[in-house]
C-alpha cells in the first residue's frame, strides 16, 4: 500500500505515520530522511543533491523526485509505503504520480489529517525545548528549567503564535489546491479527524484505510 500523509504541522501525523507503517511493515519515507541517505551512499542523484545544498541552493524538486522514485522502487518500499510530507504542492502530486505511473505502482490513498487552527496553535505554541539538552517538552512553559539537565527551556520562534498562524496559513495555501488535484486526477482522498489521542487517531486512520 502507498500512501500518501498530509497535514498542517503539529497534527502529529509524523508520530502516527510511523505507528501506522509499523503495524502495515512498511517504511515511512519522509524526504529528508531519503534525501539525506542518498547523500550519505553518494548515489549520483545523492551527489547532485550534496552539490546543490553546498552551494546554499534548494535540491531542486527533479532532484528530490528522483531520489523518492528510487526509494520506491527499491526492496525497502516492497511492500508500499507511507509518505509523509513528501507532497506538499501540486507539482510535487504530479511528480510523484508521473513516478509511481513509471514504477507501475498505484497511488492507494491520500490521507489528510484534520485538526482545527486554535487547537494546532495551542499544541505547538505549548511546547519548549530545553537549551542545552534539546529535548523537547509539552505544557512546561518557557524560562523554567528542564527536568531532564536544568538548563533553561525556551518556546522555538517557529512555535510563537504568531509563526504558528503563519506556518498554518501558508499551509493552507499550498494544500487546498494539492487536494483540490487529486479530487480532479481520481486520488483516493480520505479525511481524519485528527483531535484525540494518538490511539484514538490511529484507530480512524486505520478505519479510513479499511484496515
Ligand atoms: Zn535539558
Amino acid at each position: 500500500m502507498i500512501i500518501v500523509l498530509l497535514g498542517p504541522p503539529g497534527a502529529g501525523k509524523g508520530t502516527q505515520g510511523e505507528r501506522l507503517a509499523a503495524e502495515l511493515g512498511v517504511p515511512k519515507i519522509a524526504t529528508g530522511d531519503v534525501l539525506r541517505a542518498a547523500v550519505r551512499d553518494g548515489t549520483p542523484l545523492g551527489l547532485a543533491a550534496k552539490a546543490a545544498m553546498d552551494r546554499g541552493d534548494l535540491v531542486p524538486d527533479d532532484v528530490i523526485l528522483g531520489i523518492m522514485k528510487e526509494a520506491l522502487g527499491g526492496p525497502m518500499a516492497a511492500k508500499g509505503a507511507i509518505l509523509d510530507g513528501v507532497i506538499r504542492t501540486v507539482p510535487q502530486a504530479e511528480g510523484l504520480n508521473r513516478a509511481l505511473a513509471e514504477l507501475g505502482r498505484p497511488l492507494d490513498a491520500i490521507v489528510v489529517v484534520e485538526v482545527p487552527d486554535d487547537l494546532l496553535i495551542a499544541r505547538l505554541s505549548g511546547r519548549t525545548v530545553c537549551e542545552k539538552c534539546q529535548t523537547p517538552f509539552t505544557g512546561l512553559e518557557p524560562d523554567t528549567l528542564c527536568p531532564k539537565c536544568g538548563g533553561t527551556l525556551v518556546r522555538r520562534k517557529d512555535d510563537e503564535p504568531a509563526a504558528v498562524r503563519h506556518r498554518l496559513a501558508v499551509y493552507q495555501t499550498q494544500t487546498a489546491p494539492v487536494i483540490d488535484w487529486y479530487r480532479a486526477n481520481g486520488g483516493s482522498l480520505r479525511f481524519v479527524d485528527g483531535v484525540g489521542t494518538l490511539d484514538v487517531v490511529l484507530a480512524r486512520l486505520r478505519s479510513s484505510l479499511g484496515l
